[in-house]
């Protein structure tokens, strides 16, 4: 299937080449990378591809004032991954009442449009939106109508690998090339030709569960194992802890990319529950590899693809090109190696894996002209404001907010994320400190506050713990 011909020439461009026409300003038709795990997106500055600072975490959660907050770190009540319902029916539950998936979804392409607004200065109506190639008609409808409620015009749903294919850009000469997606929760890979004149995909195979969070539920298991071995407690049923351990696993899995070994650290879990668990990059990749080999089986399906309507076969791929966020394990470059029996060399990850498919989707919209306005139904506009007033204002966020030492009755509540082990002794401070002068309590006064801050600013949870135990400490001294 030819999937571009390049109309322009970003193409070239994309490759470094001169520029011949004069340039303008910014191509106000945005790219947007919409991941499981982080969302990112591009624009076409007139010379070269710009990524919109602040890429975006794929979650939409509340604050304390219940107002939808989209792309801060996930809280208790986040709906993290949403890609992954989409086109499905399943409603979700969310600040006590139901959303459908394409609502959810619809809050973090609100955001993003308006991060890009911000940006340029000015209104934008057009996208170019990136989607797992695995993803069926359900799902891409979903995600046209999610636009739209966002008063966003889909110019174009994009493939993962076709945008990653299309930023990689062209040799002087037709190469084939593997291309292999693995992000935190979908996986993408095709076979690709990639030529100066066109981008064709031969073949192609994915699945919408598979992905770095993957990897990390498998050492929050390991993690609850070892807990059962040491202290005889299962912790497993316990939705905040599960979720303690996880962040703490995904923060060492990312070490495990450059180090031989790590250790969980995991203070406090509960009152009598302290541990840390040892983790080598080789027990890590035993735990992975059954996920690795389905990985590798997509890949067998794509070249069977690429085979029988082409006759393109697993030798004639020259190299593999890796993006999302997981392709940074090394073992899995290795085992790419193995299976294509090419040399580490030409498992090509010199872009950023971040940020490939991104830049992609910034190239191919920048074939699209802008339009004056959004072209969806009227009706869509009201279902937009609706969706828009139960967001939080961003020029007045609350959600990081570092609350005044001195201030006696001004002083915030423990939010709810508050872990379970410090919730009474943050509760006895909060209501002990409201109840007292300003001036009275000061150091007790110091550690309530640095600890809220942290919570609503998602520390990490060591030193979370460690300030949480510095409270406890500084209560009892009082
Ligand atoms: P998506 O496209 O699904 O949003 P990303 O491409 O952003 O996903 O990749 C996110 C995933 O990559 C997460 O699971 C994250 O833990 C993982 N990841 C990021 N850096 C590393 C690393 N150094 N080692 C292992 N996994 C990593
Ligand atoms: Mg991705």
């Amino acid at each position: 299937m030819l999937v571009w011909r390049p109309g322009t020439t970003a193409h070239r461009r994309s490759q470094g080449a001169a520029l011949t026409e004069p340039l303008s300003a910014f191509h106000l038709v945005i790219g947007i990378d919409l991941g499981t795990t982080s969302c990112a997106v591009s624009v076409w500055d007139g010379s070269k591809i710009v990524i919109i600072p602040g890429i975006v975490a794929s979650t939409v959660g509340q604050n304390q004032a219940g107002q939808v907050v989209v792309g801060q770190p996930v809280a208790e009540s986040a709906v993290a991954g949403v890609k992954r319902e989409l086109g499905g029916d399943k409603p979700i539950r969310f600040r006590g009442r139901t959303y459908h998936p394409r609502e959810i979804c619809a809050f973090l392409l609100i955001e993003l449009k308006r991060q890009a607004e911000a940006f340029l200065g000015v209104p934008v109506h057009d996208a170019v939106i990136t989607v797992s190639a695995a993803a069926g008609e359900p799902q891409r409808r979903a995600l046209r109508e999610a636009a739209g409620l966002a008063q966003l015009n889909v110019r174009r749903l994009l493939d993962d690998p076709v945008a990653a294919a299309v930023a990689w850009g062209a040799d002087e000469r037709v190469r084939t090339y593997a291309i292999y997606d693995l992000g935190g929760g979908t996986f993408d890979t095709s076979i690709v030709r990639i030529g100066p004149d066109a981008i064709e995909v031969l073949g192609t195979a994915g699945d919408l569960h598979l992905g770095g969070d993957d990897f990390d539920e498998l050492i929050v298991e390991y993690a609850l194992r070892q807990i059962r071995l040491r202290h005889h407690v299962d912790l497993g049923q316990d939705e905040r802890i599960r979720q303690r351990i996880r962040r703490e696993a995904e923060i060492r899995k990312r070490e495990l990319a450059t180090a031989e070994s790590t250790t969980l650290e995991l203070p406090q879990l509960t009152a009598t529950v302290s541990t840390s668990i040892p983790l080598t990059r080789r027990a890590f990749e035993a735990m992975i590899e059954p996920d690795v080999q389905r990985s590798l089986d997509h890949v067998t399906a794509a070249l069977a693809a690429a085979e029988a309507v082409h006759g393109v076969g697993r030798g004639e791929v020259e190299q593999v090109l890796l993006a999302g966020g997981s392709t940074r394990v090394p073992w899995i470059r290795d085992r790419l190696a193995g299976y294509f029996g090419l040399a580490p060399g030409d498992i090509r990850a010199d872009l950023d894996p971040d940020e490939l498919n991104v830049r992609g989707a910034g190239l191919i919209a920048q074939e699209y002209d802008p339009a004056p306005l959004f072209e969806g139904s009227p009706g869509l506009l009201s279902a937009n404001l609706r969706l828009r007033a139960e967001m939080a204002d961003p020029a007045a966020d609350p959600v990081v907010p570092v609350p005044p030492a001195s201030a006696g009755s001004g002083l915030p509540r423990p939010p709810a994320e508050t872990p379970a082990d410090f919730r009474p002794v943050a509760e006895l401070t909060h209501s002990l400190l409201a109840g007292s002068p300003a001036g009275e309590h000061a150091a007790l006064r110091t550690a309530y506050t640095a600890f809220v801050a942290a919570i609503l600013a998602a520390a990490p949870d060591a030193s979370l713990a460690e300030l949480g135990s510095a409270l406890a400490a500084e209560y009892d001294r009082r």
